[in-house]
């Protein structure tokens, strides 16, 4: 049995994981992230790391991938950029290193789900596949001809700011109209608190499920009464599932892909969100006519995709 560490490193929680190569999780530690201390973060990682290696003495472990939120560089070892974790020009590899005698590697979180839902999750089968996580914001990866798709400077695949309505909606990044702001778990949620604050009578369902204040209308909330069947929740899926499948369209139209896996909160909907994804999709994408279409499918691995993912890539 090979075994490898994978660590997955957000704005609130550390998980780090032992997995065997078929990307079975074997142990997982969870701390959390001290976020505003930039020293600190990589001493969490470090020791979750070493409390993984202390409980398989015996089990040779071949190196350590780490995914972490922010822009990572190309060499996969500097977090050039990271806006929820103060990190600036973070060395994170060579912090690890010191603690650790093992190959490292690091890599962008977004990227390293997509590489582990790739690989063992949704997207088995091919080796085109864009995963999109829908929450907060919008994350992406890009697998193509069965390599992750980096870019030049390792900043490939944000394509939760590409611009799908120009001077739209102000984006945290700078930019207004970023394809985030109308697509995400957020979106989801502004939509439905908004119809809730300006039409009552028709979100009555949703305001029942959080106690008549439309500021507590969050996700599970909204999955709940679309489940249900009420019209008000399921007007805010299809709303969503627009702007979704606009971006798909857009991105087949550059990267035709076989296969989108759609992660994220709001993919525990399942058909309620896919069904409105897909039918916008196959209404906007180019060569309509003709083109074979992209399957549209929900991401299976969950949180473990980070861990999963950065695993596996510190086997290449
Ligand atoms: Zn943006």
């Amino acid at each position: 049995m090979r075994l490898t560490i994978g660590a997955d490193i957000g704005g609130t929680k550390v998980a780090t994981g032992i997995v065997d190569e078929h990307g079975r999780i074997l142990a997982k530690i969870k701390r959390p992230t001290p976020a505003a201390n930039s020293d600190a973060i990589a001493d969490v990682v470090g020791d979750t790391i070493e409390e993984l290696l202390e409980r398989y003495p015996d089990t040779p472990v071949d190196g350590i991938g780490v995914g972490t939120a922010g822009f990572v560089d190309e060499e996969r070892s500097t977090v050039v950029f990271a806006p929820n974790l103060a990190w600036r020009d973070e060395p994170l590899k060579r912090r690890l290193q010191q603690r650790v005698d093992l190959p490292v590697v690091i890599e962008n979180d977004a990227n390293a789900a997509a590489w582990g839902e790739a690989r063992f999750g949704a997207g088995q089968g091919t080796n085109y596949v864009i995963c999109i996580t829908l929450g907060t914001g919008i994350g992406g990866g890009i697998v193509t001809d069965g390599s992750l798709y980096r870019g030049r400077f390792g900043l490939a695949a944000e394509v939760g700011h590409y611009r799908v309505v120009p001077d739209g909606r102000r984006c945290g990044c700078g930019n207004r109209g970023c394809w985030e702001q109308y697509a995400s778990g957020r979106a989801l949620i502004a939509e439905a608190q908004d119809l809730a604050t300006t039409a009552p009578t028709r979100a009555r369902r949703l305001l029942e499920l959080a106690q008549g204040d439309p500021s507590r209308i969050q996700g599970a909330e909204i999955t709940q009464a679309a489940k249900e069947g009420d019209a008000a929740a399921l007007e805010c899926f299809r709303a969503v599932g627009h702007w979704v499948g606009l971006g798909l369209a857009d991105l087949a139209a550059i990267l035709d892909p076989e296969r989108f896996v759609i992660g994220g909160g709001v993919s525990d909907a399942g058909d309620i969100l896919l069904d409105p994804v897909r039918e916008s999709f196959i209404k906007n994408v180019t060569g309509r006519a003709v083109r074979r279409f992209s399957d549209i499918r929900t991401a299976v691995l969950g949180a473990a995709a980070g861990i999963v993912g950065a695993a596996d890539l510190a086997r290449r």
